[in-house]
């Protein structure tokens, strides 16, 4: 047996971000995913001699968006440097990067983790262009190429070595992408490439202070591989420690079909980029005026709603996690509160039935806006005992949003408001009495449990318009 808990595991990671601008950073070239190969490649992509290069301003709003919403500083003085290598899907045979100014400079992303709330500090993000993609699975003996991708505007979001767990690796991740597409900067889809994640990780004796020598997992392309292949590589290198062997720093590759990660080469000493300023971009300066309009149009976050919605709605804290996943819901969430103060109703029907209709239907919040008033009265009838839940949010909802209409009349043309009269209600209870003689009287000797029994048979019978509240009532004193 191991001994792992004596160890203690590090963990960075670097997480690329496609930037959702239309163009890429460096030339006019769609940025679009799912075209055909080399069909956004102008001059500039496929890196001809005698192409000037001009900078997408879009791209750097987007970057410093990131970095206001991490709270980072942002640099006032920027350069775009050469970073020189060769590669077949790099047809400049450099890439243009950030170098000695990155865009942003330190900053945070809050986490929840398992043990509680926890601060995971960013180093960096900065600016850089992708490269293109090398295919190697549809020819059993070509590499073949598809530059679309090359000259696509990323940011790199840097943490420190400050992760000590596969889960809150996990954890940090998800609030990236949930923090990038809050802003609306990256779509966030990972089985695109549009967010692609390198993790870099070392063990070292709890108390130590000193770094191990670190591995480093490129281009985990899922949340869950993350996790997993961070898993790997702490017990793998505590194996290594503990049975003598040597850690030497690596780069490593992900192998999904068994979990597992192979070495793709030894990194015996860094790379020499031979980096230097790009001559063909001017630096460019952000002046203090133009970073504060950004900062103020920022959207709130999702952190700060959450503290506010305790506050403002009162709702559990599950319903506000959930209701704070997507700005598109979060947003939804508080138009309807504009015409109701039933904040917990409003919550509900976000989290069943409006969410279940968009996921079937494939619409998005923006396309049912106009629905409002129509959710907001049948929700109030809800509210107001005159329609069962389970009716409203079926039938009468999918009626109002196939075609727009008071949810008032359709309820009363088919015959499906609630009542709570009585005379109606007893009489449905008296049938299904006289249907059941032998329940009743295995309730009557005890069986208590068969009152739900008879409120189901009643909610039959009178087609979800009995009031569950008045019926119940009614059939205690019925059967005591
Ligand atoms: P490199 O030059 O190899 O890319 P950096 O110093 O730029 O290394 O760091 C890259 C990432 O690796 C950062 O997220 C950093 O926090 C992380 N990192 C650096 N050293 C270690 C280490 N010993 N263990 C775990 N992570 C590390
Ligand atoms: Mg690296």
């Amino acid at each position: 047996m191991l001994d792992t808990g004596k160890y203690e595991a590090v963990i960075g990671l670097e997480i690329h971000a496609q930037l959702a601008t239309a163009t890429k950073l460096f030339c006019g070239d769609a940025t679009s995913f799912g075209a055909d190969p080399n069909t956004h490649v102008s001059p500039i992509t496929l890196g001809h001699p005698g192409t000037l290069p001009k900078t997408n301003a879009k791209a750097i709003e987007y970057a410093i968006k990131m970095g206001l919403a991490c709270g980072s500083n942002i640099a006032e003085d920027n350069y775009f440097a050469r970073k020189n290598y060769f590669y077949p899907d790099l047809p400049k045979g450099y890439q243009i990067s950030q170098h000695t100014t990155p865009i942003c400079i330190g900053g945070q992303v809050k986490i929840k983790s398992e043990s509680g709330p926890k601060n995971i500090q960013l180093n960096r993000i900065h600016l850089e262009e992708d490269a293109g993609k090398s295919i190697h699975d549809i020819s059993p003996t070509h590499t073949l190429i598809d530059l679309n991708r090359a000259g696509t505007p990323l940011i790199e979001i840097v943490t420190e070595p400050c992760i000590h767990s596969a889960e809150d690796a996990y954890i940090y991740v998800t609030e990236v992408r949930k923090l990038v597409r809050w802003l609306g900067i990256c779509d966030g889809n990972m089985e695109e490439g549009s967010l692609r994640c390198d993790a870099n990780i070392s063990i070292r004796l709890k108390g130590e202070v000193q770094l191990g020598t670190k591995v480093e997992v490129k281009n985990l392309n899922s949340i869950r591989n993350i996790k997993k292949a961070i898993e790997y590589e702490i017990e793998r290198l505590i194996h290594l420690k503990e049975t003598g062997g040597a850690i030497i720093q690596q780069t490593r590759s992900f192998d999904a079909d068994n979990d597992t990660t192979f070495s793709i080469r030894d990194k015996e000493d860094a790379n020499d980029y031979r980096y230097f300023p790009d001559p063909d971009l001017a630096p460019f300066h952000l002046t203090k005026e133009y970073i504060s309009a950004i900062k103020a149009a920022l959207p709130s976050l999702p952190n700060a709603l959450k503290e506010n919605w305790k506050i403002i709605y009162g709702l559990p804290e599950y319903d506000i996690d959930q209701l704070c996943e997507h700005k598109e819901e979060a947003d939804f969430y508080i138009a309807l509160t504009q015409h109701t103060t039933h904040y917990k109703a409003a919550a509900n029907w976000i989290i069943g039935p409006i969410r279940a209709y968009l996921n079937e239907t494939g619409k998005s919040y923006q396309r049912i806006y106009a629905s409002i008033p129509n959710i907001i009265t049948l929700m109030e009838m809800v509210e107001m005992g005159q329609l069962n839940f389970s009716v409203a949010s079926g039938k009468v909802f999918t009626a109002i949003m196939l075609q727009p209409q008071s949810p008032i009349e359709y309820a009363t043309q088919h015959n499906l408001i609630q009542t709570q009269s009585t005379n109606e209600i007893e009489k449905w209870i008296e049938e299904i009495l006289t249907e059941h003689p032998d329940k009743v009287l295995e309730y009557k000797k005890g069986k208590k449990g068969l009152i739900g029994l008879f409120m189901g048979e009643i909610k039959k019978k009178s087609k979800g318009k009995a009031d569950p509240k008045t019926t119940t009532q009614l059939l205690e004193k019925k059967l005591s």
